[in-house]
């Protein structure tokens, strides 16, 4: 079997992929080289040699619900198929009982994270949330909480008249643990 470094086709790589196969750690200049870098199947076998390196053959995973409160929003973006208006057929919106309930049934059933996000209903307030954050951490205190997008988080400070900064900080006291958001989770 061929050695890692004889196996990476781009030349600017080849040096990098001698450093991790000999487990040198690499330096600022060569991370900022990677993350540059198109040669997408190299930059494969360079990863996949550290995976196998720590874990062998074994592969991990979080078990993950989502959890969309409401689909009322005061947005009502034109690509959006989710979202209604108050009172119009087919909206919702959960209570903290409801949300409760669910997140119990995917606690038991393994689930160790949860996603949560929903439409800009203008009825809700940061406490709605505030508590259902705390509801399901009392619920299993070790299930991740990812929540709430960026226009979401800026919608509720809004709304609640005090500074994006503040939202975040009472949120996190409550529980989040991350923001969603189109494939640049924060
Ligand atoms: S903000 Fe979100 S839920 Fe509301 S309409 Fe836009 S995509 Fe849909």
């Amino acid at each position: 079997m061929k050695k890692l470094p004889d196996t990476i086709t781009d030349k600017a790589l080849r040096g990098i992929a001698v450093k991790v196969y000999e487990g040198t750690p690499v330096s600022a200049a060569d991370a900022r080289l990677l993350l540059a870098a198109n040669s997408i199947l190299d930059l494969g076998r360079i990863s996949s040699h550290v995976r196998y390196r720590l874990h062998g053959d074994a592969a991990y995973y979080g078990v993950n619900m989502n959890l969309n409160f409401t689909n009322i929003c005061e947005l009502r973006c034109p690509l959006c198929a989710f979202s209604r208006c108050a009172g119009e057929a087919g909206a919702y919106l959960l209570t903290l009982g409801d949300i409760e309930r669910r997140v119990k049934k995917a606690a038991a059933d393994g689930v160790d994270e949860v996603h949560i996000v929903g439409g800009l209903n203008p009825e809700l307030r940061l406490s709605y949330f505030e508590e259902m954050l705390r509801r399901v951490k009392k619920i299993k205190p070790g299930m991740f909480i990812t929540a709430f997008t960026a226009v979401e988080i800026e919608y509720f400070a809004k709304n609640e008249g005090i500074s994006v900064e503040e939202t975040l900080r009472r949120l996190i006291t409550a529980g989040l643990g991350a923001m969603p958001g189109g494939g640049a989770e924060i």
